[in-house]
């Protein structure tokens, strides 16, 4: 006799099971450094909740985009300020959902650039465009709306401490720098993109180095957020994790 398949994923009902009062809807703001897994476990956590899942490095990174694309950013980083400043308010940024790949994907002015601000021109850039007072506030309102109904998990650098400070639930990632880089090149290689290692590793290095120490709102844990420290977790173990946190602050 053949083995029946019910064609569910029973780990996700498990998981369903475990959150008594799914109905009360809160944000989870997802905070750390740079690949350190924020935005695979909060998409996971965003699936099995029913929630929005806002990848808030997706519209700095559009935002770097449109900058070199205009010539508002040099060789050397410097930013046109004045120039960027000027068109701020021309650049749009959304997300759609694109059920042939199942991936939320963003989109800069109607145009799908979701894999053009993944490639290391824009992350080399983008630390450089994030660190200006007059981009973050826009970004930041702009996140602030689309958390107006809760039912939201956002991940970035100033979730906790700045976009929703009264965030329900606050998590800081964390991971060694050799093991973020290590899964940001697995993931690059994947998207066929050719780039070494060691390059990487220096990318998360100096983002990291640039987001901590910024003036304007620095990468930096907030007093209520518990951290995760992934280097020796898998998937499984802390979306576990995640959800024992989210089931007692829904609870
Ligand atoms: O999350 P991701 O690595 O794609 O973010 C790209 C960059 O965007 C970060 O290195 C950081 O400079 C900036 N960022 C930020 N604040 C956020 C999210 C991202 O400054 N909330």
């Amino acid at each position: 006799m053949s083995n029946l398949k019910f064609g569910f994923n029973f780990d996700i009902l498990n998981l369903l099971i475990r959150m008594t009062d799914i109905t009360k809807k809160i944000i989870i703001a997802i905070d750390g450094y740079s690949s350190s897994g924020k935005s695979t476990i909060a998409k996971e956590i965003a699936k099995i909740l029913n929630y929005k899942y806002i990848d808030s490095g997706a519209m700095y990174r559009a935002v770097t985009l449109f900058a070199i694309r205009n010539n508002f950013i040099n060789k050397k980083h410097i930013v046109d300020e004045d120039s960027l400043k000027k068109v701020l308010d021309k650049i749009k940024i959304n997300f759609r959902y694109n059920s042939n790949k199942k991936q939320q994907e963003t989109y800069l002015n109607s145009e799908n650039v979701e894999d053009e601000i993944r490639e290391m021109e824009v992350s080399n850039n983008v630390s450089f465009i994030s660190r200006l007072a007059f981009v973050r506030k826009e970004l930041v309102l702009l996140q602030q709306k689309l958390g107006l109904e809760k039912g939201i998990v956002m991940d970035g650098r100033d979730i906790g401490t700045v976009v929703f400070p009264n965030a329900e639930l606050k998590i800081f990632m964390t991971a060694n720098p050799e093991v973020r880089a290590q899964r940001r090149y697995l993931e690059l290689k994947e998207k066929n993109i050719d780039v070494s290692f060691d390059e990487i590793l220096e990318n998360v290095k100096k983002r990291d180095y640039i987001d901590e120490t910024r003036d304007e709102s620095p990468l930096k844990r907030a007093v209520d957020a518990v951290e995760l420290d992934n280097s020796n977790m898998n998937r499984q173990e802390q979306l576990d994790w995640i959800v024992d946190l989210v089931n007692k602050k829904i609870n």
